[in-house]
């Protein structure tokens, strides 16, 4: 048999596993931060429409530039968050992996550094190794919060090229203050202007961002070209499967990633499916406040239980703290063994290797509880 190592691939994927959460077949599935409620029917029903509509023409490309979906798209910006947003300033691909994709084959690169602040969305930095990108880890304070000094001396040091701000953060559920990110932006473009560039490109991936108890960060953007705003039409619309992500940011980078993007990279189906969503947003938004609230009582539900729950923004939770060896640990178990315990107990949820912690994402209320229970019963088993 042939194994992936005896292939000539590249030196930096050798030995390297794909990325990916397990898929088990589990009655209460709360580990990949998805949407727990299905389209509605009546959605679905345009969705049919539509596509039956895009059917007829699949004898020809689709709209390669998908005009009439970026146009819906910053009319949903324009809405939801207040900040004026023009079609030129929007780009869609294939869910926001492909959007950050994009960014890092047009900005970053052999020979570039892309910074996250970690423990985060570790796509990122596979994404960035995909794409010939080397990857710095900065560091995250105890709290999770990005420590403002800390990133500036480092961002001062190293000057990369990209840097990655997820805001609400995955897997921790942070959110990041815009004067966080106002401060990281000045001091990357002062590192590269010092060495000569001409700036660096800063990505806030806001996948979570309709959950989060502040406002987006889109108004960011204004003025500031080399600031990048990603989102995802995987949560809060409910659309996983849909495969939607898109971006705002200065129309310069939207032309700047046309010469990364494959022709047509944007089905007429998937086009379609998502005009067919952007029409229901209000009904779609109505589930993004359920699951708010349910975020906010298994935040409060885990404390009362006595758990170590770090504030969530996001559709999910982190909750811990697990340490075998720690005398306030929650539990004489490792994060793992908790893990396994819950899955026992016929509920998935996600090890992100974040010592001490795991990831709940919100689901329905009888999901919830079922998770709560579960955890109740670990608990009162390792006593
Ligand atoms: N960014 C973050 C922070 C995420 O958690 C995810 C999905 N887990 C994505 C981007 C990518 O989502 P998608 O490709 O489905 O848009």
């Amino acid at each position: 048999m042939t194994r992936i190592d005896d292939l000539p691939i590249r030196d930096e994927l050798r030995g390297k596993s794909p990325y990916g959460a397990p898929q088990l077949d589990v009655p209460v599935r709360l580990n990949t931060n998805e949407n727990p409620y299905p389209l509605p029917e009546a959605l679905v029903e345009r969705i049919t429409e539509r596509v039956a509509h895009a059917a007829r023409g699949l004898n020809r490309y689709p709209d390669r530039d998908a005009l009439e979906l970026r146009t819906a798209l910053a009319e949903y910006l324009t809405r939801t968050t207040g900040h004026r947003t023009e079609t030129a300033g929007v780009w869609a691909a294939n869910g926001s992996n492909e959007i950050l994709q994009q960014l890092l084959q047009a900005f970053g690169g052999p020979g570039r550094l892309a910074l996250g602040f970690e423990p985060s969305y570790s796509m990122h930095a596979l994404i960035a190794r995909g794409t010939g990108t080397d990857w710095l880890a900065g560091p995250r304070g105890a709290d999770f919060t990005i420590d403002v000094d800390a990133a500036r001396a480092l961002i001062a040091e190293q000057a990369p090229d990209v840097v990655f701000v997820c805001s609400p953060n995955n897997p921790t559920g942070t959110a990041v203050a815009a004067e966080t990110v106002l401060a990281l932006h000045d001091a990357a473009q002062r590192a590269a202007l010092d060495r000569g560039r001409r700036g660096a490109l800063v990505v806030i991936d806001e996948a979570y961002g309709e959950f989060s108890h502040r406002p987006s960060l889109l108004p960011l953007i204004d003025g500031r070209p080399n600031l990048v705003l990603s989102r995802t039409m995987s949560k809060a619309f409910g659309a996983a499967g849909l495969r939607l992500g898109y971006l705002a940011a200065d129309p310069a980078v939207v032309d700047a990633v046309q010469l990364v993007r494959l022709p047509y990279h944007l089905s007429s189906v998937t086009q379609a499916t998502a005009l067919a969503a952007l029409e229901h947003t209000d009904t779609l938004l109505g589930y993004v406040e359920q699951l708010k609230s349910e975020r906010d009582r298994i935040v409060a539900e885990l404390r009362a239980i006595g758990c170590e729950v770090t504030d969530s923004d996001a559709n999910f939770v982190q909750f811990g703290r697990f340490d075998p060896d720690a005398p306030d640990s929650t539990l004489p178990l490792t994060a793992n063994a908790v893990w396994q315990a819950l899955l026992e107990h016929g509920v998935l949820v996600r090890d992100n290797g974040v010592p001490g912690r795991l990831r709940v994402t919100a689901g329905t209320p009888a999901e919830n509880d079922a998770f709560l229970d579960a955890v109740r019963a670990v608990m009162k088993e390792n006593k």
